[in-house]
């Protein structure tokens, strides 16, 4: 089917194009510009008022709507997949914390079995594995068991559950065997991230040197920066080749760090990721998550120590943030909703633009900033009930 989208303002995100007509035809974008002619028995759309931007691309999530990826039940996933298109996420990478190595492989089997293509949700993109080769003295929420020293052959056995579906890996390269399991993770293919890290500048920057391109939810659960000790944060901000990641719940980062972030990363480098869990999106209360229980008060979620444990924002919740806050303008947040993530898995040449031949994975946004619309290949997969008529 072939479906017309007229009158939108899109911002594709480079170009602010006031009115536009986008044609979407296969699960692709056809064309967009002003007044394009309408291909004959297209399904016409009008987007008056909405702001229609590339579907939102959340690279950081472990769940969310009460479901968790962390799970033994694809169809948990899958059930994810379809409450987040409510939320303006299109494609998410499923993110597994640290855990005990029988539970985490039963996790990744589950994750890598789901399909890319829903025909009513969000694509899961692969795994990120958030641990276990992560430093104790940096593990946040994650439990003892789920650290473990740096092993070559744990990662190939990972890399081989997943079936050609892990992405990226989390690691500290502080830890002593870091330097052997970066080789053998750029080996693979896999993105490699600092993250969870008590690394020094100088030992943060050997691992860049290796190979790490990635930082995972910047300044959270890393040593953090001191003018003679400038730590893994400085190394980071200090890299023009590491892309950051950036929870911007307004709990994890304060809006001044997150200020110096965008300084040092540009709009271009940081990304931002929710580090949701499964009670994002739901009241207040308490829930249980792996196990364990995690209060959700006031925008947070902690464990009973009072540690955080992921956050329970959403991604176009933190893009109204950028923006309310001062930090973005609506172009630039949107960049790091959908095509800096993109980017950061080299997923940049069909996702995260509005442009022929690109994915049509769209998200419409109202005066609000609020969801609308979202598309995910080229099918409307969720219209707010008050959005205007199809
Ligand atoms: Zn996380």
């Amino acid at each position: 089917m072939v479906i017309a989208l007229i009158n939108a303002r899109v911002l594709t995100p480079d170009e602010e194009i006031p009115r536009a007509t986008v044609i979407l035809e296969e699960g692709r974008i056809a064309a967009v510009g002003e007044g394009l002619p309408l291909p004959a028995g297209a399904q016409i759309m009008d987007l008056d008022g909405l702001t229609l931007a590339p579907g939102f691309i959340d690279i950081h999530v472990h769940g969310g709507g009460g479901f968790s990826l962390m799970t033994e039940d694809g169809d948990e996933i899958r059930s994810y997949a379809r409450w987040v298109v409510g939320k303006g996420v299109t494609a998410f990478l499923p993110t597994l914390a640290a855990a005990g190595r029988p539970q985490m492989e039963r996790w990744l089997a589950t994750a890598a079995s789901v399909d890319e293509r829903l025909s009513d949700g969000a694509s899961p993109l692969g795994v990120y594995l958030e641990g276990p080769f992560v430093n104790p003295k940096r593990k946040a929420s994650f439990p003892p068991e789920g650290l473990r020293p740096p092993d070559v052959s744990e990662l190939l056995a990972h890399v081989g559950a997943a079936r050609g579906r892990l992405k990226l890996i989390a690691l500290a390269p502080e830890l002593a065997g870091a330097r052997k399991l970066i080789a053998a993770a750029r080996d693979q293919g896999l993105v490699v991230s600092i993250g969870h890290s008590d690394a020094t500048y100088e030992e943060a920057l050997e691992g860049i040197s290796l190979g790490v391109t990635h930082a995972t939810h910047c300044f959270n659960a890393m040593r953090p920066f001191h003018h003679r000790d400038p730590g893994c944060l400085g190394a980071i901000l200090a890299s023009p080749q590491v892309a950051a990641e950036l929870i911007a719940d307004g709990v994890h980062v304060h809006p001044g760090a997150m200020a110096l972030l965008l300084r040092a990363k540009g709009h271009q480098r940081t990304i931002l990721v929710t580090d949701g869990v499964a009670p994002a999106g739901l009241s207040p209360g308490t829930y249980s998550l792996a196990g364990r229980q995690i209060k959700v008060t006031s925008g947070r979620a902690i464990l009973a120590d009072g540690t955080l444990a992921g956050s329970v924002s959403t991604m176009d919740q933190m893009v109204r943030n950028l923006v309310r806050l001062g930090l973005a303008t609506l172009q630039q947040a949107l960049r790091m909703a959908s095509l800096n993530p993109a980017a950061a898995l080299g997923l940049e040449g069909g996702k995260g633009r509005i442009a022929p031949g690109f994915d049509a994975d769209l998200v419409a946004l109202d005066d609000g900033l609020e969801v609308a619309m979202t598309f995910v290949g080229g099918e409307l997969a969720f219209c707010l009930p008050k959005g205007p008529a199809a």
